[in-house]
């Protein structure tokens, strides 16, 4: 089975251009253009990664990484901050709001899938007989 992927970005091209890349690779996408509809997918289902825009309208990525940390089935769940603010403290306040990586705009396709794959950890196999 696939991994699926939870993409949270409020551009259109952005989400165009993440989710034609990802699915090219034989990923499953859902996406959210916001922090609260991505709040309401996951009662729907438990994704493998969440890939999260911090600029955001209404709610900031942070924001949304804090509030999906606190739910118990995401608690193992990478979520991967992605943003075009090379601001110095990004980095360290996404992993203080949650995130497990860091990705920069503009999304590099040549390395995107490769980047984000690396956090994907592989399902657990049951324990043999
Ligand atoms: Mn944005």
């Amino acid at each position: 089975m696939s991994a699926t992927i939870l993409l949270v970005e409020d551009n259109e091209q952005n989400r165009y251009l993440a989710t034609f890349l990802l699915e090219q690779h034989g990923f499953r996408v859902v996406s959210a253009r916001d922090g609260h509809r991505a709040i309401e997918s996951v009662r729907a289902f438990v994704p493998d990664l969440v890939l999260l825009d911090i600029q955001l309208p209404a709610m900031s990525g942070y924001a949304v990484a804090l509030e999906l940390r606190r739910i118990e089935a995401l608690a193992a769940t990478p979520i991967i901050a992605v943003t075009s603010h090379a601001m110095v403290g990004d980095r360290e306040k996404a992993l203080a709001a949650g995130c497990n990586g860091y990705i920069e705009k503009p999304i590099n396709p040549e390395t995107f899938v490769a980047e984000i794959s690396g956090f994907i950890v592989p399902p657990a196999r049951g324990v043999e007989p």
